[in-house]
């Protein structure tokens, strides 16, 4: 299975690091929010994985991170090969993943071949399925990943996409609960593109966002917006 996309030069999807992110297709979610609606829906065609690698070959040195993100990754049958292939050329690894994979997250980080993960944390676990926009989700499986990589040693973060129509206090405070332990969430402001899954979202406001940053001050170390 090949990548659909790629952003060659990106300052702002490893934190402190000079990245190239990667795009896969497949995702079993299917988010309203979603930025990558085309590629996790509609991409047909693929980029040749050799002119992946050839084309990193030439940025050795000018960056540092090779960043894999969908769709969802841990669907691809053979994204531990690839991702060997990227670590093998020296490359920083970040994974950016929805959770719904624990097992593939735990043999990427214990076999070395990932430095970063990001989580995606949808909204309180009674939401998933409407912001998920499917049905039945897996919740045992985000437990799972959100236990592993709080315990693991992993360097990671979780983050949450706003949206005024699915977020509410009450669901912060529940994510609270479920995150008991975590080290590091951003709150992640929704900027609507033409590539969204559904039209019609809209952002949470600044000062909502700030009062659910003060919901989690005290229960997650690192509680930050992004893009706000
Ligand atoms: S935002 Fe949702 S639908 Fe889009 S790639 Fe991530 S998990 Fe899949």
């Amino acid at each position: 299975m090949d990548f659909v996309g790629i952003d060659k030069f990106s300052i702002l999807d490893y934190e402190d690091k000079i990245s190239c992110v990667l795009f896969c297709k497949p995702c079993n979610f299917r988010c309203p929010f979603c930025h990558n609606g085309t590629t996790v829906l509609e991409a047909d065609t693929t980029i040749p994985f050799q002119d992946i690698l050839d084309f990193l070959n030439t940025r050795k040195g000018l960056i540092d991170a090779v960043v894999v993100s969908g769709g969802e990754p841990t669907l691809m049958p053979d994204l531990k090969e690839k991702i060997t292939a990227l670590k093998n050329m020296g490359f920083l690894i970040k994974l950016d993943t929805n959770g719904t994979n624990p097992q593939t997250i735990k043999e990427l980080y214990e076999e070395h071949l990932i430095d970063y993960v990001a989580m995606d944390i949808k909204n309180s676990f009674e939401k998933y399925p409407l912001t998920t926009g499917t049905k039945c989700v897996d919740i045992e499986k985000i437990k799972q990943s959100i236990n592993y990589l709080i315990s693991s040693g992993i360097d990671y973060e979780f983050r949450t996409t706003l949206i005024d129509e699915f977020h509410d206090i009450e669901d912060i405070k529940k994510m609270g609960e479920m995150l008991k332990g975590a080290k590091k969430l951003y709150f992640q402001k929704f900027v609507e593109r033409d590539s969204c899954i559904q039209k019609g979202l809209h952002e949470v406001s600044e000062a909502k966002a700030k009062q659910f940053v003060s919901v989690l001050q005290g229960i997650i170390p690192q509680i930050n917006l992004r893009g706000y």
